[in-house]
């Protein structure tokens, strides 16, 4: 039927091999199926849409200002087409989805895209095939936790973007399907990430961090053990890292709370949560070891973990 559809799924919902499907029959009909997509990019082959079950079609690749009414029109006068198919619709523009409904006056379009960007928010191109289609309908699948997905996590070196632009052309990211309870949890992990990034800079600049003390009475009784005072930037840093839940509390990692043995912990291909989970227990052994955090952070031991983290966000995967 000649009618505009926009079928929509999150990353990983198999949209792309649900297309390629949908164009396979056709085929086998005698059909003329013209598959389009929007060019983002030259990262990827851009003649081709390929799924991830290893489904793959040629197809025609088209630029942000170009006229599909235009493009179809003619390709239609050469061999006449029966079925325009579209994969990633969310990347078209308004104009574009416009110039498809046209089309759909006189052939079935299908448009297979994401409805929603990293923030949640429509895509341009999602909004108008809300706004525009006869049929809209979800492809549906899983969070890891069971839970359909609704969310398209964008991740970065496992942690979750929370702001920046719409698409990160050259980025080398991920995108995964989540539940929003899930999504929630990851937007926590980040922003907390974002917040003790800052700390690496704070802490660079620092020859110390707190001063000794122990409280005595007038007649010099000590009243206290000896402590140390830390500063507001510490004590910031402390406040900011509770919001941080450890992953997998069980999995807890073993070490001993001696200043020595931490300073032997070498950084290569630890993850963020290991270093996460380690400045947890450092924060934890803080009271049981009065100066430990201190002499951490006046040795740069602490400053070693955090570049770590900040070196595994910035790579391709913890
Ligand atoms: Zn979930």
């Amino acid at each position: 039927m000649a009618k505009l559809y926009f079928k929509y799924g999150t990353m990983g919902s198999s949209k792309t091999a649900n297309a390629l499907m949908c164009r396979f029959n056709y085929i086998q009909k005698g059909m003329n199926v013209l598959v389009m997509k929007p060019k983002i990019d030259n990262r990827h082959s851009t003649s081709e849409i390929v799924s991830r079950i290893g489904l793959s079609a040629p197809c025609y690749t088209f630029a942000s200002n170009e006229n599909l009414l235009n493009f179809y029109e003619k390709e239609n006068s050469l061999s006449k087409i029966d079925v325009v198919i579209v994969d990633e619709c969310q990347f078209c523009s308004k104009k574009q989805v416009e110039q498809l409904r046209e089309i759909a006056e006189n052939l079935p379009v299908l448009c297979y895209g994401l409805l929603t960007n990293y923030k949640g928010e429509l895509f341009e191109g999602s909004k108008r095939l809300v706004e525009l289609s006869d049929s809209i309908s979800e492809i549906k699948t899983v969070c890891e936790c069971g839970r359909k997905a609704t969310m398209n996590g964008r991740f970065l070196g496992g942690v979750l973007v929370v702001e920046g632009k719409e698409i990160e052309i050259g980025a080398d990211e991920k995108y995964k399907g989540l539940c929003y309870s899930c999504f929630k949890k990851e937007q926590q992990k980040a922003n907390v990430y974002n917040k003790i990034l800052k700390y690496i800079n704070i802490f660079k600049e620092k020859d110390s961090v707190g001063e000794w003390s122990s409280d005595t009475s007038m007649d010099n009784i000590v009243l206290h053990k000896p402590h140390v005072v830390y500063d507001e930037d510490v004590q910031a840093f402390i406040n900011d890292f509770k919001e941080f839940q450890i992953k997998n509390p069980n999995e807890a990692i073993i070490v001993n709370n001696s200043l020595k043995d931490l300073k032997k912990i070498t950084m290569k291909d630890k993850s963020f949560d290991y270093i996460m989970t380690l400045i947890a227990y450092v924060l934890k052994f803080e009271k049981g070891t009065p100066g430990l955090l201190k002499a951490l952070i006046e040795e740069g031991v602490l400053l070693k973990w955090l570049k770590q983290v900040k070196k595994v966000i910035n790579q391709k995967s913890i």
